[in-house]
C-alpha cells in the first residue's frame, strides 16, 4: 500500500512525500485507515516502528476537517483553555520528540493546528503561557498535565483522542494513579490509541477498562 490508498489527505501527503517517506510502515499501513474511520486501536509496536507517524497523521487530518467547520477560536471563545487531541508519554524526552514530529508533519496546515508540550522537570510557567487559548494537541506527562490541570491552565472535558504511547513504560514508572485520575477528567466518548512493546497484566487491565472493541495489532 502507499499513503494515498491509506486515506490521508493532500496537506500531509505532500509532507510525507517532502521527508522522503517512500511507503508506509507495516503498523502504518495496517493501523491508518482504522484510525481514520475513528476506531480505538492497541497495537505492539517498538520505537523505530513509525508508530508515532500512525497516530499523528490521522490526528492532524481529524483536527484539519474539524476545523474546516469551527476553528478553535470559535469554537471555545478567547478564554478556552480545553484540548482536542491529548497524547500521554513517559518521558520528557519523548514528549518533546512527539511534539515534534507533529510540528513536522502539520506544517502545510499554515499554522492552523496548536501543538503544546508539557512535562515535568522544568518551569511551568512558559508552559502555562503556551496553553494560553488552549491547544489541538496536547503532549503530556502524567504527573506534570495534573499540576497543569490543578492551576486551571488545561482542562480535559473537550478531549476527543486520548493516545497512550509507550502504555508499558508509563505504568512501570508509577503512573498509574496519575492515568487514572487523568481519565477521570475525560469524555467517556472518545477515540483511544494504545501503543506498547509489551503487555504485562498491568497494562491489559488497562486496556480491558479503556478501549472499545479495539483494532488488535501485533507487528
Ligand atoms: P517512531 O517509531 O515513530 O519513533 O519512528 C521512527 C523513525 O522512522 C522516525 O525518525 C520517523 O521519522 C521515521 N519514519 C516513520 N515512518 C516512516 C516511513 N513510512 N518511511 C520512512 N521513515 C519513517
Amino acid at each position: 500500500a502507499n499513503f494515498t490508498e491509506l486515506g490521508l489527505i493532500a496537506p500531509l501527503l505532500a509532507r510525507l512525500t517532502e521527508l522522503e517517506y517512500q511507503q508506509p510502515t507495516p503498523i502504518q499501513a495496517q493501523a491508518i485507515p482504522s484510525v481514520l474511520a475513528g476506531r480505538d486501536l492497541i497495537a505492539g509496536a517498538n520505537t523505530g516502528s513509525g508508530k508515532t507517524a500512525t497516530f499523528a497523521l490521522p490526528l492532524l487530518q481529524q483536527l484539519s476537517q474539524q476545523q474546516d467547520t469551527a476553528p478553535r477560536s470559535n469554537r471555545t471563545g478567547q478564554a478556552g483553555n480545553d484540548v482536542s487531541g491529548l497524547i500521554l508519554v513517559p518521558t520528557r524526552e519523548l514528549a518533546q520528540q512527539v511534539a515534534d514530529s507533529i510540528r513536522s508533519y502539520a506544517v502545510h496546515f499554515n499554522g492552523r493546528i496548536k501543538t503544546v508540550a508539557v512535562f515535568g522537570g522544568v518551569s511551568a510557567n512558559p508552559q502555562m503561557q503556551a496553553l494560553r487559548g488552549g491547544s489541538d494537541i496536547l503532549v503530556a506527562t502524567p504527573g506534570r498535565l495534573l499540576d497543569l490541570i490543578s492551576s486551571n491552565a488545561i482542562k480535559l472535558d473537550r478531549v476527543n483522542t486520548l493516545v497512550l504511547d509507550e502504555a508499558d513504560r508509563m505504568l512501570s514508572l508509577g503512573f498509574s494513579d496519575e492515568i487514572s485520575a487523568l481519565l477521570a477528567l475525560m469524555p467517556n466518548k472518545k477515540q483511544t490509541l494504545l501503543f506498547s512493546a509489551t503487555f504485562p497484566e498491568q497494562v491489559r487491565a488497562l486496556t480491558q477498562s479503556l478501549l472499545n472493541e479495539p483494532v488488535e495489532i501485533q507487528l
